[in-house]
């Protein structure tokens, strides 16, 4: 039975038992009856609700969802004695236990939990499932910002009959099935990131030992600053480099923005200046819990007359209000930022605002200001597609600059973390739906990241109102108060928040760091925290199968970590356990005090137990030795095993088990398809099925038991990466599902083995060293917010949707990404700008609660052309794929191709009929959009969503999962990727990176036409890399990079290039390596000739030409010209 699929957020398949994110949560679901809980819109889920069938008991699953710790009697009494295999037949290893070890009754709970302390009240109000101890309080406990209406889940009314089978751009599939069984809320350290009793913004009665003591906060980087001189700022980080003036310390003084600041004095040794609560002269009064009225002081109280009066809501920082003329500064942006800005001839404009200040009426002329009527942008150019052939820019295409103010935008975040699809929002819902385009954003929130602020503070700033985090884009009324820029609410500014850690001195809440960085990370203070923080816990669960053994990966994986495991992120308490699996389960006593590591054998795998819970993960500080003897002795241990079955199902309950009690990180090893006790599949591929170019079978799951144990995980804090090396069909669909919704990730190496498949060997290693070796964030979420007005709805990636904009991550890593789309449920009339905000929250390696914050400012628009004019085509289409693999599993493969096609052409038609001008014969597209067609191809042959190609079903399911776990960057690579041409590098225009000289080739259209018999090209699809020889290769080429005499003398199976000491072979690896160091991955390199078994991979990449199944560009082209002119 398929009950779950590749689809929005948790799933919202046929048939599917687990609709939505909040529908596993019974509280939820009787706390609002027919409401649609969830981000579907899909108006009439209630019927279908209240006509749900009981889901299944909790017989049907062992490890039921959210019973931690099933009730007494499930538990199994003693096993049999028979039922243990006591000493393995390995001489190396201790004698098994005597049975008086093993949990000596049935009653006793193997998982007694300790108690987290403190925490008795926050037990869930369930009865159904017993709650193991203290835990964390439900995400209900506190309720949902008030932001949050329950009319947002419905579907907008202004929403345009969809042409079918076409995108309905604010819709999701309908959820088919009942809601979840689940019978316990998700448990998770949230509570207090969204509980408004929390941290409350009111300033702390003034006290002047605040001020006499040590400063109130600090600023902390990686290393910390020493006190004494300092420079002056030089980037936008500037706070960061201190100068050596003492500031004006005037509170009084002007606020606007200042993009050279006045340099930084010396710390303050005395009392502060006496400072007195400046009475606003104007404005509500403070603490005023609802928006105020239009005539709300926007400006920055001066003394004496009022500031400006703008019209509704500014939500501007006052000093770009009154800013009228760009400041002309030269301080260096990121680098995608000042690439980004070379679409537009023309330079993002200054708000203006008239002296006398607008009205609400007379707001347009400002709305004028900010939008590119006065002349056609570059990205609105004009392209008849059927014409211009050399579209492909000779670099990378950098990120679109939304039109800001350049101040606005300097602080603005970086693309690569987080971009919109839309860099100009519409105004309506209607305009949105005319513009034929998806809004929606793509994250990158955990990215490593070479600079990042980081403040430590007892007091955290948010509003009182929506919890968002003060950021750069809200505006300071006065030095008391700021306006939210999400919900308008005017909030106080804390005492605390006067002090400016970076100047030193007092009165400049504007100048804080969390008002200078739309990234910023806050260390947590102990109201973030409803238990202590939990320690960095992993288990590794290993198939030790014959199939297993015979692959080698054992000895790879046993010496990667060995050689890493210094370097396990983590402090004193890591802990550290080891499950390997057959037909049985092994777990391995690792307890100090022992001579040898000492093997337990558990035979009934149909109720899995711990046969020592205690001593199973150990500190590995503690037990490194006996750790590394294991280590050194598996892959030995199970040389000679003719054991066939895989009790993987079983495996993951016992690790479950393992882990409940503390949450942690599990990464399962699997070889081949599960075919033992609970969770065994059976092949579902039909190989002549391949090559279909009818609707492809199976891409949903074949059970629901990998999903329900994923949410029993992800219930404690536990996440599942998947590492499967497998050269059979191993059922990905269903098996992803374990790492899909605990927010875990998925590796696959096919065709995996040790001596046949050297390349995916060099793969699996340095995969391997990047995931033992990276950043993780344990027991994390993620909200992400919006302006008020905007509503999200569907979520794309690796995660459980626990409320309708919460996440749940039991870890997070720094190459997850997530998309989101949205829809505008309220008119954006009065506002000039719309903020987003995504907050992590989460638990370092180190045990620290932090939280990371991401802010996007971008304008909104009232005119179909300022809309176009903002596309971003790589989001685009970063998130239609996200979409279509939802609608491949909800409806079918050529549904979501018809849809990606028709996205395209309702676009373009929109752009033909309602921003053109002038009509003109031929496929016309804006500049901005005119690879747009050229992507959707990309789309249609990607493998993700081909017909009548070969496609091995679990390539075609890995594909998916890429692409919606991807950040961006990455996914475009997958999906159109990029060709050079290499024997001719040269040092012109080369980069210069550490030393380093990098060729820059230009990037070549994905055509066999470009391509030459003479040359040889290297083609980066993201995960593999090819590099194309041609027949008459230039000889110096092949001598000096490849070190072969001729063309016939390419080895077969060349994956590496050999290390000469000649320029030209420096500049291949030099250009080579660059590119894989871009990329948290290691893309393997296949060297093809003609011969080769990879040329057909190598082809099916031109995606410009023409296949025996798919079209040629160019026919493309002329097919979206025949249904525009329809
Ligand atoms: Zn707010």
């Amino acid at each position: 039975m398929s009950t779950a699929g590749f689809n929005s957020q948790n799933g919202t398949g046929q048939g599917q038992a687990y609709a939505n994110g909040p529908s596993q949560n019974p509280v939820a679901l009787q706390q609002l009856p027919g409401v649609s809980y969830g981000m579907t819109h899909q108006p009439n889920y209630s019927p279908m609700q209240a006509k749900a069938p009981a889901p299944p008991g909790p017989g049907l699953y062992p490890s039921g969802p959210y019973q931690p710790v099933p009730p007494v009697s499930s538990y199994q009494p003693v096993p049999p004695v028979s039922s243990y295999q006591p000493v393995p037949p390995v001489s190396s290893y201790q004698p098994g236990p005597p049975l008086t070890s093993y949990p000596a009754s049935p009653g006793q709970p193997l998982l007694t939990r300790p108690p987290m302390g403190g925490l008795p009240s926050h037990t869930p109000p369930q009865s159904a499932s017993p709650s193991p101890g203290p835990r964390l309080p439900p995400a209900q406990a506190t309720p949902p910002p008030p932001s949050v209406s329950s009319s947002s889940y419905y579907q907008n009314p202004q929403q345009p009959q969809p042409m079918a089978p076409s995108w309905q751009y604010n819709t999701a599939p309908p959820p088919m099935g009942p809601p979840a069984s689940m019978s316990t809320p998700p448990r998770g350290p949230v509570a207090n990131h969204v509980n408004p009793a929390v941290s409350s913004t009111a300033p702390p009665p003034p006290s002047s030992a605040v001020y006499t003591s040590a400063p109130p906060a600090h600023v902390s980087h990686s290393a910390t600053q020493p006190p004494g001189p300092r420079m002056p700022p030089t980037s936008a980080h500037g706070y960061t480099q201190p100068g050596t003036v003492p500031p004006p310390m005037n509170p009084m003084a002007p606020h606007t923005y200042q993009p050279s600041r006045a340099p930084y004095g010396p710390p303050p040794t005395g009392p502060p200046p006496t400072m007195k609560a400046t009475p606003p002269p104007t404005g509500p009064p403070m603490g005023n819990a609802t928006p105020p009225p239009p005539k709300a002081v926007a400006g920055l109280p001066q003394p004496g007359p009022p500031g400006r009066h703008l019209g509704h809501y500014p939500s501007l920082p006052p000093g770009y209000q009154n800013t009228s003329t760009p400041h002309n500064t030269t301080s260096p942006m990121h680098p995608a930022m000042q690439a980004a800005t070379q679409p537009y001839t023309q330079a993002p404009q200054p708000y203006q605002q008239p002296p006398g200040g607008p009205g609400p009426a007379q707001l347009s002329p400002s709305l004028a200001a900010m939008s590119l009527q006065s002349s056609t942008p570059e990205a609105l150019r004009v392209v008849n597609l059927l014409q211009e052939r050399n579209l492909l820019p000779p670099r990378p295409i950098p990120a679109p600059t939304p039109c800001l103010p350049q101040d606005l935008q300097k602080i603005n975040c970086n693309p690569e973390v987080f971009r919109s699809t839309l860099t100009s929002i519409p105004q309506t819902q209607s305009l949105l739906n005319k513009a034929k385009m998806p809004l929606g954003l793509l994250l990158h929130p955990f990215k490593d990241l070479s600079q990042l602020p980081v403040v430590t503070s007892s007091t955290i700033v948010r509003c009182r109102s929506c919890r968002t985090y003060i950021n750069p884009f809200v505006s300071f009324l006065d030095q008391r108060r700021w306006k939210c820029n999400l919900c308008y609410r005017v909030n106080d500014v804390p005492e605390e928040f006067m002090y400016n850690p970076v100047s030193r001195s007092y009165g400049e809440p504007h100048k804080r760091p969390e008002v200078q960085n739309a990234t910023i990370e806050f260390i947590a203070p102990s109201e973030y925290m409803l238990r202590p923080p939990q320690p960095a816990v992993y288990l590794f669960v290993l198939d030790v199968s014959h199939n297993a053994v015979e692959t080698g990966y054992l000895n790879v994986f046993c010496q990667s970590l060995l050689d890493n495991i210094n370097a396990l992120p983590g402090d004193s308490r890591t802990k550290v356990g080891f499950i390997t699996f057959d037909s049985t389960i092994h777990f391995y006593n690792l307890q100090e005090g022992l001579s040898q590591p000492q093997m337990l054998i558990v035979s009934d795998i149909e109720d899995i137990f711990l046969p020592t819970p205690d001593s199973l993960l150990v500190n590995l500080n503690e037990c490194k030795e006996l750790v590394q003897d294991l280590l050194k002795s598996l892959p030995t241990l199970f040389e000679k095993t003719m054991e066939t079955q895989s009790a993987l199902g079983s495996a993951l309950q016992a690790a479950f088990k393992l882990l409940s009690p503390t949450g942690g990180r599990m990464s399962v090893f699997q070889t081949q398809l599960p075919n033992l006790g609970v969770g065994a599949l059976q092949s579902r591929e039909d190989p002549n099925q391949r090559a279909s170019a009818k609707d492809i079978q199976h891409l949903s799951p074949a059970t629901d038991f990998y999903k329900k144990l994923a949410l029993d995980c992800s219930g404690q804090q536990v996440a599942v990466d998947l590492f499967l090396l497998s050269s059979q069909y191993c059922d990905l669909a269903s098996l992803g599902c374990i790492s899909r919704y605990s927010a875990g990730s998925v590796y696959y190496y096919p065709s995996y083995h040790h001596q046949h498949n050297p390349a995916q060997v060099e793969c699996f290693q340095k995969d391997l060293k990047r995931y033992i070796t990276r950043k993780i964030g344990f027991e994390a979420v993620m909200r992400i917010r919006c302006t008020k007005g905007l509503s999200i709805h569907t979520f794309h990636g690796n995660f459980f949707v626990r409320s309708t904009d919460l996440l749940s991550l039991p870890n997070v890593n720094p190459d997850a990404g997530f998309a989101v789309q949205m829809s505008i449920e309220e008119n954006l009339d009065d506002m000039q700008v719309v903020s987003f905000q995504a907050a992590l929250l989460y638990t370092s390696s180190k045990g620290e609660r932090r939280i990371r914050v991401h802010t996007l400012c971008l304008p909104v628009v009232n005119s179909l052309s300022d809309i176009f004019a903002g596309a971003d085509v790589q989001a685009i289409s970063g998130l239609l794929a996200c979409m279509a693999v939802d609608r491949s599993v909800t409806a079918s493969l050529s549904d979501a191709r018809d849809a990606m096609t028709n996205a395209a052409i309702d676009s373009l038609t929109s752009y033909r009929q309602s921003v053109l001008t002038i009509q003109q014969p031929g496929l016309l597209a804006p500049a901005c959009l005119r690879l747009f067609p050229l992507f959707i191809l990309a789309l249609l042959k990607q493998k993700s969503f081909r017909t009548g190609t070969s496609t091995r079903l679990d390539d075609r399911v890995f594909a998916m999962c890429q692409l919606k776990y991807q950040p961006l960057a990455y996914a475009m690579l997958m999906i159109h990727p990029s060709l050079y041409r290499i024997d001719d590098l040269t040092d012109e225009g080369a980069l210069n990176i550490s030393e380093r000289t990098i060729p820059q080739p230009i990037l070549l259209q994905l055509s066999v036409e470009k391509l030459s018999r003479e040359a040889a090209f290297l083609m980066d699809a993201g995960t593999v890399m090819y590099l194309w020889i041609g027949r008459n290769c230039n000889p110096n080429f092949l001598s000096q990079v490849l070190g072969v005499p001729s063309y016939a003398s390419v080895p077969d199976n060349l994956f590496m290039l050999p290390e000469l000491d000649t320029a030209e072979s420096q500049r291949t690896r030099a250009f080579i390596g660059w590119l894989r160091d871009q990329r948290p991955f290691f893309p393997s390199l296949r060297v093809i000739r003609d011969e080769s078994q990879w040329k057909a991979s190598f082809m099916q990449n031109m995606i410009e030409d023409r296949t025996e199944s798919a079209l040629s560009y160019y026919e493309f082209l002329l097919h979206l010209q025949q249904q525009i002119s329809k």
